[in-house]
C-alpha cells in the first residue's frame, strides 16, 4: 500500500498543483491531507476544492480554523492574522461549512494523524523537540502518528533515547512508535523552497519526503496582487 500524505498548503495553488501531480504521476493507493489547506496564500477557495475532490480523509488544521473564525487569532504574528481575515472574506459558504466538518484527530489502518500534535489537538502545539514528541508518544496507541504543522519534515523515534531525523527516508519498525513531521507544501520553512509531502510505503517499511519544484514566482506574484503582506510572498524564495 503507498500513501501521499500532505499538508500545511496554505492556499499556494501553484505548489498544491505539482504535489498532486507528482504524487499521481508516482502512483499512491490513498490521499490524507493533514490541514492548514488555506491561511498566507491568494488561492484559498481552489485549494479547499481541490483537496475535497480528492475525497482524501483530512484533519483540521489550525489556520483552517482561524479563517472560519473557530480560533482567536489573537496569538498569530500579525501577518498571520492579516491572512486570516483575508481568507475568511475569500471562502464560500460551501468551503467553510466542509473545513468545520472537519476532526483533530483521524485514524488510517496503522496509524494516527493530527495536525499539530496529540494532546489537546485543538490547541494546536508544535512537535519540535524530544520532550514534545515524548507528550504524543504518551498518547500514542498506534506505532506511528503523522502530523505537520512546523512545515519542517522531521521524525522522532521513540527509543530510549528518543531519536530523531530530519533524512529524506525514515524507516518504520512497528516496534518503535515513530511521528513523522511530512514538511509543507504550499510554505516550506526547511530553508528549501521546492513543495514537500511524504509517500508512506508500507511494504519497504519507509516513509519518504518528496520535494517537488513549482512556479514559485506565479504564487508570489498572486500574494502580491490580493494586498496580502508583502513577506509572505518573499518568504516563499527562502522557504522560512
Ligand atoms: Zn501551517
Amino acid at each position: 500500500m503507498r500513501y501521499a500524505l500532505f499538508g500545511d498548503i496554505h492556499g499556494n495553488l501553484e505548489a498544491l498543483q505539482a504535489v498532486v501531480d507528482d504524487f499521481l504521476h508516482k502512483g499512491v493507493d490513498e490521499v490524507i491531507c493533514l490541514g492548514d489547506i488555506v491561511g498566507y496564500g491568494a488561492n484559498p477557495e481552489e485549494c479547499v476544492q481541490i483537496v475535497r475532490k480528492l475525497g482524501c480523509l483530512t484533519v483540521v488544521g489550525n489556520h483552517d480554523h482561524a479563517a472560519i473564525g473557530h480560533l482567536d487569532v489573537s496569538c498569530f504574528n500579525p501577518y498571520a492574522r492579516t491572512a486570516a481575515f483575508w481568507t475568511g472574506k475569500h471562502l464560500s459558504h460551501e468551503s467553510k461549512e466542509w473545513l468545520c466538518s472537519l476532526s483533530f484527530i483521524e485514524y488510517c489502518d496503522a496509524f494516527t494523524l493530527v495536525h499539530g500534535s496529540l494532546p489537546s489537538p485543538e490547541l494546536f502545539n508544535y512537535i519540535q523537540t524530544i520532550r514534545h514528541a515524548e507528550f504524543t508518544f504518551r498518547l500514542m496507541d498506534k506505532h506511528l502518528c503523522f502530523c505537520g504543522h512546523s512545515h519542517v519534515p522531521l521524525a522522532f523515534f521513540n527509543t530510549d533515547p528518543i531519536y530523531y531525523t530530519i533524512d529524506e527516508i525514515i524507516d518504520i519498525d512497528p516496534a518503535v512508535k515513530t511521528i513523522v513531521n511530512i514538511g509543507s507544501v504550499g510554505q516550506p520553512r526547511d530553508e528549501r523552497p521546492q513543495a514537500a509531502y511524504a509517500i508512506y510505503d508500507t511494504t519497504k517499511a519507509e516513509v519518504r519526503i518528496c520535494r517537488v519544484d513549482y512556479d514559485i514566482a506565479a504564487a508570489a506574484k498572486k500574494i502580491t496582487e490580493a494586498g496580502l503582506p508583502q513577506p509572505l510572498a518573499s518568504r516563499l524564495w527562502l522557504g522560512k
